[in-house]
């Protein structure tokens, strides 16, 4: 069974193989709000089985969190060799001096596991092996003895890295190894394995477990069971963003905003128990999202506690790179606290829907009579 990079890197990881921080995101909108909170730039990575992301444009760069939404929305819609993109991993982009290939797999003929490395990694490997397979280092581990750390010191010296990268190089070929020994692997792979200012860094990741042998990583299939996503978030035609918790308070939020007049940009259900990184995570998502002059939050605090709602939109303005015009009804659970918070911050509120919403729509025909 193949996994994908993600769940990948995370095993890699737990045996001491250093990966970039990364998450995963399943939505254009989920992008911005990643990018957004783990500062740029970004890669966004297409997340398939396949091979070749690179060279089929599954793999992307971004400077800011406009264009993560505009990128990543052109690699979900992708196919690549026949897979469809489903998801993306989003990495702090790697500053890369090197790009090395290390390869762990089972050679058939010889009927043992087989190391391969080159100092020349990255998307052109397989026309390494066609051109110059002598610049592909081979090297046949014994099988029924530990494989020891000098001999992947060794294989780290056949490669021809720098001296004072043969410890390092070595460590990572070895932990590798022990990777494809304690997971039954078919294929554990890294390619590349990139230098940085930081050391050796995985920045790609392939994990092929021997079916028979699954049984015995349940931990590893668990890891596939992908997280729910946090907020709702549905794109209408007007220019008021609209948040709310539930359903039903952020449809009659946006009935309020309708019935003053104004349109709504957003339907954005931040759900019951938000907590300030939902909230934060939800702003990012309605400020990058161009028609949107105001936003128009409406949180009455149940499950979900006015403090945290306060404290997600102090932190979210914080961040935010362009002027934002908000308006937020709190009230609810803990809304002493919250408003508190809110009145040191300096930012207004209000205690009723129907003044809040009337509020929100003035403004943005302001806004409107200003451009
Ligand atoms: P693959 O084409 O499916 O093997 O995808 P990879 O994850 O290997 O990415 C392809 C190429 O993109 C790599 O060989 C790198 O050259 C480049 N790349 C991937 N991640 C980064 C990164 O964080 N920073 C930079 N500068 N380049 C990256
Ligand atoms: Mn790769």
């Amino acid at each position: 069974m193949k996994f994908f990079e993600n769940v990948a890197k995370k095993v890699f990881n737990k045996e001491g193989i250093k990966i970039l921080e990364g998450h995963v995101a399943y939505s254009p909108e989920e992008a911005v709000a990643i990018c957004s909170e783990m500062g740029v730039p970004v890669v966004l990575k297409a997340q398939v089985l396949t091979g070749g992301r690179g060279k089929a444009g599954g793999v992307k760069f971004a400077d800011n969190p406009g264009e993560a939404l505009k990128v990543a929305d052109e690699i979900l819609g992708m196919e690549i060799k026949g897979e469809k993109v489903k998801h993306l991993l989003i990495e702090e982009k790697a500053d890369i001096q090197q790009e090395y290939f290390l390869s762990i797999s089972i050679d058939r003929s010889e009927r043992r596991p087989l190391i391969m490395v080159s100092k020349e990694g990255g998307v052109e490997i397989e026309n390494l092996a066609k051109t110059n397979p002598e610049k592909i280092i081979k090297y046949y581990p014994q099988p029924l003895i530990d494989f020891l750390p000098y001999e992947a010191r060794e294989i780290a010296r056949k490669m021809e890295v720098p001296s004072e990268l043969i410890g390092p190089m070595g460590d990572v070929i070895w932990k590798l190894y022990n990777v494809f020994d304690k997971y039954d692997c078919e294929i554990a792979e890294i390619n590349p394995l990139v230098l940085t200012p930081d050391g050796l860094i995985a920045a790609d990741a392939k994990l092929e477990v021997e079916n028979d042998a699954l049984y015995r990583h349940q931990d590893l299939v668990n890891m596939l069971h992908y997280k729910k996503k946090a907020v709702d978030f549905v794109k209408l035609d007007g220019d008021i963003a609209v948040i709310g918790n539930g359903a039903g308070l952020t449809l009659t939020a946006m009935d309020m905003i309708k019935l003053n007049g104004g349109e709504p940009a957003t339907f954005l259900d931040i759900g019951g128990g938000a907590s300030e990184h939902v909230i934060n995570q939800a702003l990012n998502i309605v400020l990058n999202y161009d028609p949107v002059k105001v936003v128009f939050l409406n949180v009455l605090g149940g499950i979900t506690k006015a403090d945290d709602v306060a404290r997600g939109v102090i932190n979210a303005l914080k961040q935010a790179d362009r002027e934002v015009h908000i308006v937020i009804r709190l009230t609810g659970t803990n809304e002493e606290e919250g408003q508190k918070l809110l009145e040191e911050a300096g930012i207004p509120y209000e205690i009723s829907m129907e003044n809040a919403a009337k509020k929100a729509v003035d403004l943005c025909n302001e806004l409107k009579a200003k451009e």
